[in-house]
């Protein structure tokens, strides 16, 4: 704990940390210290652990990167959170993040962008940024983040670090500030896939504050790392021909599908007809989603009031006018003109049905093949504001990789694969069959 405090002090210019919860971490510690000496100790014990903003845990605040949650903090602490407490985890603080995880850098919080470890004048990534640069620059063993369309494995990408989303429900979603429901999942970042098997399978599992979650037995992750068959792995010519792939990042991972082939896999290219969808669609669910989502915050229950309002209704226009960043007010407008009457079925019906053809072709593709390997960005870090001036589609690119594994609720994970020629870190992306977690973990680590 005090190594990670004196790195947290050393690393201040990051931004990476809201709040450092210093004396209850060095607390916890002792107890833990304790619980080690009598052999009753819990399997995370003494992993120090940092929480994305958007994780309940009780008596501490809680924002969403966001004004209007100013002052805000918890009542009880979510499940996942809870799990990692129950197994003597330490949680050492708070990190910023995207305003209520809507980003592809850190950019967009009300507590100004974390930045990159590796190179300070780039973004880590988002919307869990200042958590994979909390790992990065090791102040915390493991984060945890969300990842919604791959606000763990991207910003993973952009620090060096590996980054695992789980299947759509297999951890428990209660205790997470929800931005698009049926898409959200709880994430972890971490140096290694050890360390985030060990993570998955305390946070996985059946809960009864979520009837969302699987009920599916968790398989101990952690003791399922060994990796000594042949598998069937494809990749999609369409995903590696996009436009905007940079050339560097499309030879390392033509790379590592050319070892994986001469290692004696079977490797296979295939066809990926949907994606120029997946951003579309994407995009529209989850702007309708949050749009009603975050319809809770109104001035009345949570944090923020404006102090110019006059009667009931200015005070929840003017709390939501000045309560939100720019691109939450944006999704929550896009997400609602989607969802309005008249044009309901030409956004969201539609993008419903396209979401349905993208999920059966990929569940199908990885009924097929054990697994599928892509990048998991087009670029590297960028530089903090570069995207500022350019429209917000640019950003919505990034993630061109990372939602079809969201789209479809299947499981995904990042992994490093060397640096570009500017010493900036590349990512290669795994994705597998719903569940298959325990594969594509040791999968990973054998990949990496
Ligand atoms: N960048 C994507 C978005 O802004 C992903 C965010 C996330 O996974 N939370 O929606």
């Amino acid at each position: 704990v005090e190594h990670y405090l004196e790195n947290i002090d050393k690393t201040k210019d990051l931004n990476a940390y809201l709040e450092v919860y210093a004396d209850e971490a060095r607390e916890t510690a002792k107890q833990v210290d304790k619980k080690i000496v009598a052999g009753t100790a819990g399997k995370l014990a003494g992993m120090v652990v940092s929480l994305k903003d958007v994780l309940c845990h009780k008596d501490h605040g809680l924002q969403g990167a966001s004004k209007i949650l100013d002052g805000f903090e918890s009542q009880f602490t979510g499940t996942a959170v809870q799990r990692l407490i129950d197994e003597d985890a330490v949680i050492i603080g708070r990190v910023n993040c995207d305003e209520f995880a809507m980003g592809s850098g850190n950019e967009n919080s009300a507590f100004g962008p974390t930045r990159n470890p590796i190179d300070p004048e780039r973004v880590p990534g988002g919307s869990s940024g200042a958590s994979a640069a909390a790992v990065k620059a090791d102040t915390c063993l493991v984060s945890i983040g969300s990842d919604t369309g791959g606000s763990v494995r991207q910003p993973a990408a952009f620090c060096d670090v590996v980054g695992l989303k789980p299947t759509y429900s297999r951890i428990s979603r209660y205790g997470l500030t929800a931005y698009a429901s049926s898409f959200d999942t709880v994430g972890v970042l971490a140096n290694s896939v050890e360390d985030a098997s060990i993570v998955l399978e305390v946070m996985a599992g059946q809960d009864d504050y979520d009837s969302t979650v699987s009920r599916k037995p968790v398989p101990e992750y952690s003791k399922l790392l060994g990796f000594d068959k042949k598998v069937k792995v494809a990749y999609m010519k369409e995903t590696l021909e996009s436009e905007g792939l940079s050339d560097e990042i499309k030879e390392k991972t033509l790379a590592k599908i050319e070892a994986l082939r001469k290692a004696g896999h079977t490797v296979e290219e295939v066809s990926f007809p949907w994606l120029d969808y997946l951003l579309p669609t994407y995009y529209i669910l989850t702007m309708a989603e949050a749009s009603s989502n975050l319809s809770r915050f109104d001035g009345v229950r949570y944090g923020y009031r404006s102090p110019n309002t006059t009667d009931l209704e200015s005070m929840y226009k003017k709390s939501r006018s000045e309560g939100f960043g720019e691109e939450v007010k944006r999704r929550i407008m896009l997400g609602t003109f989607v969802l309005s009457a008249s044009y309901y079925d030409a956004y969201y019906t539609k993008a419903q049905k396209v979401r349905r053809l993208i999920k059966d072709y990929t569940e199908k593709l990885l009924g097929e093949y054990d697994f599928v390997v892509l990048p998991t960005t087009p670029t590297t870090a960028f530089k903090i504001g570069s995207h500022a001036k350019s429209d917000p589609v640019t950003t919505f690119l990034e993630d061109l990789y990372t939602v079809q594994a969201s789209v479809s609720g299947l499981p995904a994970i990042s992994v490093p694969n060397g640096h570009d020629q500017n010493g900036l870190p590349v990512g290669i992306q795994v994705m597998a069959g719903a569940f298959k977690e325990a594969d594509m973990l040791a999968f990973a680590k054998y990949l990496s």
